[in-house]
C-alpha cells in the first residue's frame, strides 16, 4: 500500500557523486555563476546544531512488539518484522513511533537506542518534525534516509560517520527536510523560479538531483546563515548567500515553525 508511492521518495543521502551526466535544466544561460560551492551540504559545518542545543523530547515508553513494514538499506527493500515499539513524546505535542529492529536483542537494549536518537531528533524544529510519524532503527553500515513520513537510521553508519564528524543533527535536518518540506515546496512554482534565478545550486548533489535533493540540500545552509550565523565562519555564510540568494528569500518568506530554535543563537 504505502510501498509504491513512498519508495519514490526514498532518499540516498550519501550517494553523492554517483550521477555523472545528469541534466541541468538551468545551466544553459547560467554558466557565469560557476560550479556549486559544496559537494554535499550535511558536511559544511558541525556546529549548526550540537548536542548542547535544547531538545523538545519529553519521554518515550515501551509499547511491545508488533508487525510493521520498514525499509532496510542492507537489503535495499521493504521488510515485514516485529520491531520493538517506542512512542516518543515531544513538548510541541508531536509524537513519533520509534521502531527498533529486533536484532538489537531485548526491549532494554532497544530502549537505549531509541532514547539516544529520540533526543537528537528533538533538536529539530517543529516544522521539520511535523510529518515524521515513525523512525526506523537498524544496525548496519548504510546511510540515513528521509521521506515516507519517516526518518531511517542505520546505527553503524551513524557511529562511524555522522557522529565521528559531529554532523548527526545536521544529517537529520537534511533527512527531515525530505520528510516534512519536500512535498510542500519542491514543486512550488516560486521554488522553481528561485532555482532558476539563482543560476546555481548549493551543491553538486543538489545539481545532480534538482527535483529530489535541492530543497533538502539548500535548507540546512539556509538555516545556518539565518539562525546560526555566529557559529559558522563568515566566509561560509557568504558562500551560501552568493550561491542561493533567491532560495534563501523563498525560505524567508515561509512561516516555518522554528521552535525550539531561537534567532541569533
Ligand atoms: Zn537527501
Amino acid at each position: 500500500m504505502i510501498k509504491n508511492s513512498l519508495a519514490i521518495f526514498f532518499i540516498f543521502s550519501l550517494s553523492i557523486g554517483l550521477c555523472k551526466d545528469s541534466k541541468n535544466k538551468e545551466s544553459h544561460d547560467c554558466n557565469e555563476h560557476g560550479p556549486p560551492p559544496f559537494h554535499g551540504t550535511i558536511f559544511i559545518n558541525p556546529d549548526i546544531i550540537t548536542s548542547n542545543d535544547p531538545s523538545t523530547f519529553i519521554d518515550l515508553y515501551y509499547n511491545g512488539q508488533a508487525l510493521r513494514t520498514m525499509y532496510d538499506r542492507r537489503v535495499s527493500d521493504w521488510i515485514d518484522l516485529e520491531p520493538y515499539l517506542f512512542p516518543a513524546n515531544y513538548d510541541d505535542s508531536l509524537m513519533i513511533e520509534i521502531q527498533v529492529n529486533p536484532e538489537f536483542g531485548s526491549p532494554e537494549k532497544a530502549r537505549l537506542v531509541a532514547l539516544k536518537y529520540a533526543v537528537v531528533i528533538g533538536r529539530l524544529t517543529t516544522e521539520l518534525r511535523k510529518d515524521v510519524e515513525t523512525v526506523w532503527i537498524h544496525r548496519g553500515l548504510e546511510a540515513f534516509g528521509g521521506g515516507n513520513n519517516n526518518l531511517l537510521i542505520h546505527t553503524d553508519w551513524s557511529e562511524k560517520h555522522y557522529e565521528k564528524q559531529g554532523i548527526l543533527e545536521e544529517t537529520f535536518v537534511h533527512e527531515a527536510a525530505h520528510t516534512s518540506l519536500d512535498s510542500y515546496h519542491a514543486n512550488d512554482p516560486d521554488w522553481i523560479a528561485a532555482q532558476s534565478m539563482d543560476c546555481n545550486f548549493i551543491s553538486d548533489y543538489a545539481k545532480e538531483h534538482p527535483e529530489r535533493e535541492d530543497v533538502a540540500e539548500s535548507y540546512l545552509p539556509y538555516f545556518a546563515v539565518k539562525y546560526r550565523r555566529s557559529r559558522i565562519p563568515e566566509s561560509l555564510a557568504m558562500k551560501i548567500e552568493k550561491a542561493i540568494p533567491n532560495r534563501i528569500e523563498y525560505f524567508n518568506n515561509r512561516s516555518f515553525e522554528m521552535y525550539p530554535i531561537e534567532t541569533g543563537n
